[in-house]
């Protein structure tokens, strides 16, 4: 093989790395036979072995790093290892992998990969991987780890000329047979890495000298070499240092535990995700405990049974344990209203504060319950390890549809909030795959829509509340793949990419973890009951308040007026030592006080009906009336625009009448005329348009195109009227 060095002769440079023991020697010494040369790494004590061979009209000059399992700062070969792969820039990484025991050694492969470069795989030990009965699928192994995947039995010499040919063509770049994977650390971590890592970047002296990523991971795993080589180098030293600290703290907040611990779990996840896909096991059968749950968790036929289930779960007990503390709030609500009612008069001022502030925001604040039963489950689900499984389980079927698991990871997101799940598009490189994900993901109905669901639900279905809601989160993951499957056939054609889901450990989540993501929700939700739903709930008021029509206002002080003065007549007409006065006189009152409610209640009908948003409404209720919905609901649906708890505000201001403490569910059935399907259909509508001008503001950020946001927008409410419209006619067949 070995020939005489030409003239012409291209010079590679080949660093050969891998575990103790994959026989990294042994295939070293196959390829370059005789041709060593023996030293030290330098300033240390270190063996360095190098050696040459001409093949093909190359010059190839292999470099043997020192084995290790790992790419840490631990050990003094470790940091030979991974400086020479950073520092030296090689044409080519051979990283030799005991096919025998591939977990442990892909754990350095993974770490390898996380540094950029031009890799070939090489699973050596094939016979003995081949005795235990696995059988490996390397052209899915190549397309997770990002370069090309050979089989050799290096004692044996089987091939080894193979691997020379590989590299030439991967230095040639003749195929584009590497290319730079990223592994997903999940959404904590992922977050604190993109905190770090702009500021590397942004660092004239690091940048491009160092993959900014890969520092940032090590940062914020507490490299100590890592640390030195910033503080060295880094203009911005400081900056970066200080960020890290934060990063790490709140992370170890959120797991209890050292970053660097959850960052190697998070690894391991990978490589256990990567090899249940590429990997099937004859015989031989692994008795971990993790694999054991994923023998039912994740089984090809229990699997989504499974994970439809738990959701289901997860609905029933946020409606039916989150209907308690909600009428707490809702009598404290009450009592607010009744207790400013009886401190200001009547007036506009009054109705600014009770059926604008305490109805709009109140009206939804009562959710509040619900949202965070919602994110406690939630949170379980992410931190036992299981929602991994989910994403693992519906990655098959994402497959068939031409998406695959990164994409189904923001749509679950998107059950908490479609923005931040609009963001994590950014892991998927493949930008069509990008836009497409961005274009489903408003179907994922997020926890923003959530009161709207309790509330109508509540009102219309009574017992069957959690089911309802659990209907609607399933259709909108069922639009969201077949609205998929449809965009991906006509305008954004294309193959969906390799990828590989974490499978981290199962562990018992920690209270504080829960409590911390439980925390960080109602903050937010408040906030925003402070802000966006309070300035909406005004506006919403005023414009249901005015312009006040002041003949009808008139009309209505008489009619007042009038009743006051007949029952003050039948009151003094009664004998007041007639048998059972008392009893009389306090129906009479009784009588009286109905008959003012009920005209308060009418005059409220009528003025917002007059008013410029009963204007509005009215202008559009012809788009909506083939839906069986009311002005109002339509005005609801208009409002909901901004944000989706603003139907409820909009609702509680429409639908506002005499009597303060009326539950607004109650109110809704008693006065909206809507049917039970109309209210469905109702909610299909929520559930699918727009979610809200955030989302909207994200998808135009991400795409950087206004067409497909409008794009976005046209075709959710084009949606969402079908099938508005399709459960009404459907509804009509059974009714
Ligand atoms: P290193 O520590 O990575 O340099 O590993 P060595 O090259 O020293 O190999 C360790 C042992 O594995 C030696 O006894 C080799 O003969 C043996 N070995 C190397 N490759 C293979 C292989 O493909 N199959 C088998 N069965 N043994 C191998
Ligand atoms: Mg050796």
């Amino acid at each position: 093989m070995p020939g005489k060095e030409g003239e012409k002769d291209k010079r590679i440079v080949v660093a050969i790395g891998g575990n103790p023991n994959s026989g990294k020697t042994t295939i070293f010494n196959e390829i370059t036979g005789s041709r060593q040369k023996v030293g030290n790494w330098s300033g240390v004590t270190v063996e360095k072995i190098e050696g040459s061979v001409n093949y093909n009209g190359y010059h190839m000059v292999f470099v043997d790093l020192p084995g290790t399992y790992s790419l840490t700062a631990y050990s003094i070969e470790e940091i030979i290892a991974r400086n020479f792969i950073v520092d030296e820039k090689p044409d080519v990484v051979i990283d030799i992998i005991d096919a025998g025991n591939l977990e442990r050694n892909l754990y350095l492969a993974v770490q390898m990969i996380e540094m950029g470069g031009n890799f070939i795989f090489v699973l050596n030990m094939a016979d003995m991987a081949k005795k235990q009965g696995l059988i490996i699928d390397a052209q899915k192994l190549a397309s997770f780890l990002g370069g090309p995947v050979l089989f050799t039995v290096g004692n044996r010499g089987i091939g080894i000329r193979a691997i020379l040919d590989e590299v030439i063509e991967v230095f040639e770049g003749q195929e584009q047979k590497t290319r730079l994977i990223n592994i997903s650390y999940g959404n904590e971590l992922e977050e604190e890495i993109e905190n770090i890592q702009p500021r590397i970047a942004a660092d004239p002296r690091l940048n491009g000298v160092y993959p900014s990523r890969w520092l940032a991971v090590k940062l914020l795993e507490n490299d100590s070499d890592v640390g030195i080589k910033v503080e060295e180098n880094a203009q911005n030293h400081g900056g970066i240092v200080e960020q890290v600290e934060v990063s790490r703290g709140h992370l170890r907040g959120i797991f209890n535990e050292e970053p660097e611990n959850v960052i190697a779990d998070q690894r391991y996840g990978f490589i256990s995700g990567l090899l249940q896909e590429s990997v099937t096991l004859g015989e031989h059968e692994k008795k971990d405990f993790s694999q054991k749950i994923d023998k039912i968790l994740t089984n090809r036929f229990l699997g989504i049974p499974l994970l439809v289930l738990f959701i289901w779960i997860m609905f029933q007990v946020t409606f039916n344990v989150g209907s308690i503390p909600m009428r707490w709030i809702d009598t404290g609500i009450g009592m607010l209203g009744g207790a400013i009612s009886a401190i200001i008069p009547d007036g506009m001022l009054k109705s600014l504060l009770i059926d604008g502030i305490v109805g709009g925001v109140g009206g939804v604040v009562v959710f509040l319950p619900n949202i965070l039963i919602l994110f406690f489950m939630i949170s379980i689900f992410e931190d036992t390890g299981y929602m991994a499984r989910a994403a693992f389980v519906m990655d098959r079927v994402m497959h068939i549809i031409g998406l695959h698991g990164k994409s189904f990871i923001s749509m679950i997101m998107g059950f908490g909030c479609n923005v931040p799940a609009i963001m994590a598009t950014r892991t998927l490189e493949n930008e069509k795959d990008r836009v497409l994900t961005i274009l489903i993901n408003p179907l994922m109905s997020c926890s923003a829509r959530l009161p709207v669901y309790v509330l109508i639900a509540g009102a219309f279905f009574g017992r069957r509340a959690g089911n309802v809601i659990f209907s609607l989160y399933a259709l909108g993951v069922v639009l969201a793949i077949l609205i998929g499957r449809l965009f991906r056939k006509t305008i954004f054609r294309g193959e969906s990419e390799p990828f590989v889901m974490e499978l981290p450990p199962y562990r018992i989540p920690t209270l504080k973890s829960v409590i911390i993501h439980m925390w960080e929700r109602a903050v937010l939700f408040l906030r925003k009951m402070g802000t966006v739903i309070l300035v909406g709930s005004i506006i919403i008021w005023f414009l249901s308040s005015f312009p006040v029509n002041r003949e009808y206002k008139r009309e209505f002080a008489e009619r007042v007026a009038a009743i006051e003065q007949q029952y003050t007549a039948r009151i003094e007409s009664l004998g007041e030592d007639s048998p059972g006065y008392r009893a009389q006189l306090e129906r009479l009152l009784r009588e009286k006080e109905g008959l003012i409610s009920d005209l308060r209640g009418e005059k409220k009908q009528r003025e917002v009906y007059y008013s410029l948003i009963g204007r509005i409404g009215r202008g559009i209720e012809p788009f909506f009336r083939p839906l069986g919905f009311t002005w109002r609901e339509g005005v609801a649906l208009i409002t909901g625009f901004v944000a989706k708890e603003v139907v409820v505000s909009t609702l509680s201001v429409l639908y506002a009448g005499g009597d303060e403490d009326a539950e607004l569910g109650a109110v809704l059935r008693a006065r909206s005329g809507l049917t039970p399907v109309a209210a469905y259909a109702f909610l299909v509508f929520v559930l699918i348009y727009t979610p809200c001008l955030a989302t909207l503001a994200a998808v135009r950020q991400e795409t950087k195109s206004w067409r497909l946001t409008l794009f976005s927008v046209g075709y959710q409410i084009a949606l969402a009227w079908i099938m508005a419209f399709a459960v009404v006619r459907v509804g009509a067949l059974f009714i």
